[in-house]
Formats: C-alpha cells, structure tokens, sequence
C-alpha cells in the first residue's frame, strides 16, 4: 500500500499531464470546438433537472401528445414506425420498455444501431465530448483506487456504451503518462457496445481503426490494441467479459436503458403501453393497461408514494452483475449520469440535433432516455458492495481537482480564444444550471475498501478511512 501522501503526489503528477493535450479538443481539421451545444439536461427549463415539469402523465395520456415540445420532430415516417406499426397490428399495445428497446437498439433500425450521433454536430453532447479534463480526472480516480487497493497485478477497465469512445480515450492517455508506475500492471479494456457503428468509432478513436472481428480466443466480437499498445476487446452484453479484477465505467449508460411506467389510477397501478393511435394514421400513442400486468405487480413497492413510477428492469440486472463480479473477483464501479434517488416521477424524453424530441415520433431517428434512479440500483446491489453518492458533478470534479487542473491549462494557454473555450467547458461541466447538478456520480465498491486498515485488527480505532477520492476531497500537494 503506497501511502496517502505519496499517492497524492502521484495524482498532482497525473494532473499536470500532457499540458497540451489538457487544451480544448481539437477536430481532426485542427479547429476549435464551436462553443458546445447545450447538453441533454441543460436544454430543459426553468429546472433543468425536470422535464417535464407542467405536464401530468394523465393529461399526456389521454392527449397522446407526449405532453414534449415539438421542435423538430416531424411526424416522419421512418423504417422503426413501419416495423412498430406491424408489431402493433399483430400484437397489441407494448410496454414503453419494449418501444424504447425497439427505439434504441433494433438491430436494423435502432438509434444507435444506426444513428446515435453524439457530440457537437449530432443530437446531443456529453461531458467526455466537451472536455478532456473530465475524462483525465475519471482517469485518476481509477489509478487511485487501484493504488488504494494494494496495486493488484492486473486490471480490466470495464466501460459500458462507450459512445465515441473519447472517455477511454481519456483515460487511457492518464494510464500512459503514468506507465511508470503501471509498469508491472496488466491492463486490458473491454467495451461492452451494442451498436457496431458506434463500436466502429470507438475502434477508429483507439486503435486507430486497426481491429480484428471475431476473434476466436473468447467471447468478444472485436479486438485490437490501442495507440499506447494495450489490448481492447469489444462485447456485447457484460455476462460475456471475461473474470477477473476489473473497474467499471458507466457514462450515460443506464439512462438509456428501456423503462417501464406505470400510472397510479382509482382502480389501481396500470402500466403505461405504446399502441396506435386510432384517430391518426400511422401515429403512436400512450394507453393505459385495461388491468394490472405482472410488471406492475412486481415492481412498485406496496408503501410507493408517488403517482407515476418508472423502472428499469436492465439496469436492476446490470447492476447487479456488476455487484456480483465485484464481491468475487475484486475492483470498483463508477457511474455517472443525471438521475435521482426515488423521487421523480416522469422523465422519459427524447433528443434530436439538441433539441427535445416527442418520444413517439420518428422512432429510431432520436435518442431517448430516461433519468436514473440510484435508489433502486443501491437497492439492487443488495448489499454485495458498498456504495457512495450519488454526489453531483460539480462536487465530484472539484474533490478531483479540477480547478487546479483549470489553473494549469489556463496558465499554460496562451491565446484568449483558447481560454475563452477553457472557461466555457469548466462552465458547462460545473454550473449547477447546466451539468453541474443534474449529472451525479455514484460508485460500488468492496466493502472492505471503506474500512481503514487499522480497524480490522481494532475496531475500537478512531482513525479515519482512507479516503475515496471524488467523494471527499483529496487534498493535491
Ligand atoms: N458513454 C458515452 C455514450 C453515452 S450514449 C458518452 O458519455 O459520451 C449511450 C451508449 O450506450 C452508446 O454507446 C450506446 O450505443 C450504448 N448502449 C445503449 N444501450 C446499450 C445496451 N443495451 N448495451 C450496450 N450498449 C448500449
């Protein structure tokens, strides 16, 4: 175990890394990032945290309207409508959990099977996407809690729906400048992506777009070596990575897992189903069950207080592998993404070229998501790992230092453009208006990890844990 003191020299190094690279991201043209876009969260108002703030589920419900702003959402006909259409025909109403996986990850005509357009010029932006700072920070975080935990002699990053694949990216050029003290550590990164368009991106950002499909050695359906020479599988579902001591990352990936909705009425809970609208040619709508389905049985609590409930099964489960694996095999998660711990009521919506998007128009040219709920995946841990937070971004990033980080990159820059954007970015990332507050971190962790080593052999000792960095604070020297 390295001690506290020269752990945080260690993460001052890490900090200062790479001055160039800390500069705002640069476009393969070498152009500056147009000032971001406003993100997902911070598109919505007066509180950016509450879509849907004036709407009831009720009055959307008998409406059909979605209760959503309309912009920019013609009523297009698009190949998932077709599909959904004929489902519907044959089948009857769905679950907003079935409509939402069709949506999303139809393997012909999903939103991210096909489109999912993240970033400056897509349908919507993420933290990763508007500064690298983020991603070095996350960085840090993970080689401080290996360090924390005694430097196993490997280590698999874990990262579900990487997206673009900028955020291990990131992370990856934190791991290279401190290959140093990574030296006898085994690393290996394993992406788990559902859309082979977005895994093509991800392949291009690390390893240069030099992979190898169906590799007959395990379970992934791609590989290859990043531009620092570690090794990247790529999977599927997470049940397919292979054993062992690993960190997990999610970014923005459980909120775009299919929810259920249920509505509380005089006759009880009924679910919330997608089915056509009979008034409007080839238009959705939301019904309501006729009676109670086993989803409503199983999932809202007898002492549930609030009207309209949402769900999410996959993200139950996932979380839950992901407790499992730690319990056995070692490591630590970390999840990031806007959510609330049990209270909120309906937050699925829709996103198109940063614009909020009726969540049944157009399938599969929008990406829909739905706030996390942290209560239920703490719950769902059940008790196999400890957790911490859910702490908001703004809070996390500062005990990670990211203001020093800021001092460094502004001191270092010399142009006021490139300051400009460095002030923006930090904004974004921090202003409790725009992403600051909205966006939560959360992680699990061996239980053993929260007790101080002293402790085991003395109970009695008052002396304080070690501290997890990101949800205290770590004291850079
Ligand atoms: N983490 C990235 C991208 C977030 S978008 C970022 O912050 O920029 C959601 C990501 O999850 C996309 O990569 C999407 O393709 C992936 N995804 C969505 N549903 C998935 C599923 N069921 N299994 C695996 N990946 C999924």
């Amino acid at each position: 175990m390295v001690p506290v003191p020269a752990r945080r020299a260690l993460l001052a190094a890490a900090l200062g890394l790479a001055e160039r690279r800390g500069l705002p991201r640069v476009h393969g043209n070498g152009c500056l990032l147009t000032p971001p876009r406003p993100p997902r969260a911070a598109l919505l108002s007066p509180d950016p945290c509450s879509p849907l703030p004036t709407a009831t589920a009720a009055a959307r419900l008998s409406s059909g309207a979605g209760g959503q702003p309309e912009a920019d959402s013609p009523n297009r006909d698009t190949a998932m409508l077709r599909h959904l259409l004929l489902k519907l025909r044959a089948t009857g109403p769905v679950t907003v959990a079935e409509y939402m996986r069709e949506a999303l990850t139809n393997p012909g005509q999903g939103y991210y099977t096909r489109r999912g357009d993240i970033g400056d010029s897509g349908d919507f932006i993420t933290s990763p996407e508007i500064s690298q700072v983020f991603g070095e920070l996350i960085g840090i975080w993970y080689i401080s809690e290996w360090i924390a935990m005694g430097k196993p002699k490997a280590f698999q990053l874990v990262e579900l729906g990487p997206g673009r694949g900028t955020l291990t990216d990131d992370i990856l050029r934190v791991f290279n400048q401190l290959a140093s003290l990574l030296s006898k550590c085994d690393v290996s990164i394993h992406l788990v992506e559902v859309s082979p368009k977005l895994s093509e991106i991800q392949a291009l950002m690390l390893t240069g777009g030099k992979t190898q499909s169906d590799p007959e050695e395990n379970s992934a359906y791609m590989k290859g070596v990043s531009k620092t020479g570690i090794p990247i599988f790529w999977y599927t579902h997470i049940q397919d990575v292979p054993p062992g001591y690993s960190f997990y990352l999610a970014h923005e990936f459980f909120d775009a897992l299919p929810i259920h909705k249920f509505q509380r009425t005089e006759k009880g809970w009924r679910e919330v189903l997608v089915d056509i609208d009979t008034e409007v040619p080839d238009q959705l709508r939301f019904v309501l069950s006729p009676s109670s389905t086993p989803a409503t049985e199983n999932f809202i609590q007898p002492e549930e207080m609030r009207d309209h409930v949402e769900v999410c099964p996959e993200a139950g489960v996932i979380i839950q592998r992901l407790a499992c694996r730690i319990e056995k095999d070692g490591g630590a998660a970390l999840v990031a993404d806007y959510g609330h711990n049990g209270t909120k009521t309906d937050t699925f919506r829709g996103f198109r070229n940063h614009k909020l998007h009726h969540v049944l128009r157009a399938p599969g040219t929008a990406d829909l998501t739905a706030d996390v709920d942290f209560s239920y995946l703490r719950n769902m841990t059940q008790g196999r790992t400890a957790t911490l937070g859910p702490i908001k971004q703004r809070e996390f990033l500062k005990n990670m230092g990211i203001d020093l980080r800021l001092q460094v990159l502004l001191q270092n820059s010399r142009d006021t453009a490139t300051r400009e954007q460095l002030l923006r970015s930090y904004d974004m990332l921090m202003n409790p208006k725009k992403m600051g507050d909205c966006f939560n971190f959360f992680a699990l962790l061996p239980h053993h990890r929260l007790v101080h080593p002293d402790k085991k052999h003395k109970p009695e000792s008052k002396s304080p844990q070690l501290p997890v960095a990101g949800f205290g604070e770590l004291l850079l020297k």
